[in-house]
């Protein structure tokens, strides 16, 4: 579990965790759901309809109101801004650079359904440690590494599953983007690694978020045989661990779902997808149900959906499928390059 701990990104105020439970009032945001406030502090709705006297049927609070909350996670503050439309938003973008969901952004915070036009005034509330993260992940360079000068390309031979690596390239060290679990197991063709390294700095440049990405089994340096996998063989499969909550429930199991940042989930799946550079995505069919509520969450079209998640039906095209034993992790599988003749796509 602690395999997941990230360390502060440079530059980054830490939150700060109480190391015991304390009384704090939270600020109701407008529409804001009594749920959406037990699972930001890892309380149950019951607990707060209690400490604040809610009748559970019909529980009556206004945005404004302070509900008290015994927590351990100290206070979440959502800062108001004032965002002026431009050219080329839509709102599912402003959702995103803000670290927020559509929903609440065009039908709690602002009560207009359709168009948007350029400076239309909006309500965001941001959250303060995710705006700062934001601004964090703006400021920084987010380099892509490359081969060094001179350097043969690596190239992937065969199919994932019977294929071996042609000078293999190992991932290079790239703290702003990701963590790496063992280098002796990070190696890949060129074209997936650069792929790889252009998904997640596109990932963190948009969305702002700057906890870890944990990059786990990818193939080794010559390719070939890599127990327990059965592909992993060729350089072009990433296993790379499920982005984790903030602030995952107290409670809940080191690989449990209730820990994963579903959004984030989603929107890496996207950045990847986006690189048109991704043969697969697989993951364990458990977890689609959760993706497929964030991508709807952020307003993902009807057609993406359709087009990138197997759920809900069992369709043998779309690009993240079903495959055993992942639901921590989820296995990217890059496309050939376009330098590679003997790599088989499959
Ligand atoms: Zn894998």
């Amino acid at each position: 579990m602690r395999a997941f701990a990230a360390p502060p990104a440079q530059g980054l105020v830490a939150s700060t965790t109480p190391a015991s439970a304390q009384w704090i009032l939270h600020e109701v945001l407008p529409g804001e759901l009594l749920q959406q406030i037990a699972d930001r502090y890892a309380v149950s709705s019951q607990s707060l309809e209690r400490w604040n006297k809610l009748d559970g049927t019909h529980p009556v609070y206004r945005a404004g109101q302070k509900l008290r909350v015994y927590t351990q996670l100290g206070t979440h503050t959502r800062d108001k801004l004032h965002y002026e439309v431009r050219a080329g938003d839509s709102w599912a973008r402003i959702a995103t650079r803000f670290g927020v969901s559509q929903r609440d952004l065009q039908h709690r915070w602002n009560s207009c359904g359709g168009a948007l036009r350029v400076g239309q005034p909006l309500i965001v509330w941001v959250e303060r440690e995710t705006h700062e993260r934001e601004q964090a992940a703006r400021a920084e360079e987010l380099p892509i590494v490359s081969l060094p000068e001179g350097a043969a390309i690596a190239q992937s031979v065969g199919s994932p599953g019977h294929g071996y690596l042609q000078n293999g390239m190992q991932l290079p060290k790239n703290d702003a983007l990701y963590t790496i679990r063992n280098p002796e197991h990070s190696y890949a063709s060129s074209h997936a690694i650069e792929a790889l390294q252009t998904g997640i700095a596109n990932f963190r440049r948009e969305t702002g978020f700057a906890r870890q990405i944990l990059i786990a089994d990818m193939s080794v340096e010559e390719g070939g045989r890599f127990g327990p996998h059965h592909s992993h063989r060729s350089g072009r499969d990433v296993d790379i661990a499920l982005p984790q909550k903030a602030d995952p429930p107290k409670n809940a199991q080191p690989e449990s779902p209730a820990r994963v940042d579903w959004l984030a989930t989603w929107r890496l799946i996207k950045s990847f997808v986006d690189t048109d550079q991704v043969r697969y995505v697989f993951l364990s069919r458990s977890c689609q149900l959760a993706l497929y509520r964030a991508a709807k969450d952020d307003g993902a079209s009807h057609a993406d959906l359709l087009r990138i998640i197997q759920y809900p039906g069992h369709g043998k095209a779309a690009i993240v499928r079903h495959a055993h034993g992942h639901t921590s992790h989820m296995h990217v599988r890059f496309r050939c390059g376009p330098e590679e003749t003997a790599c088989e796509e499959i």
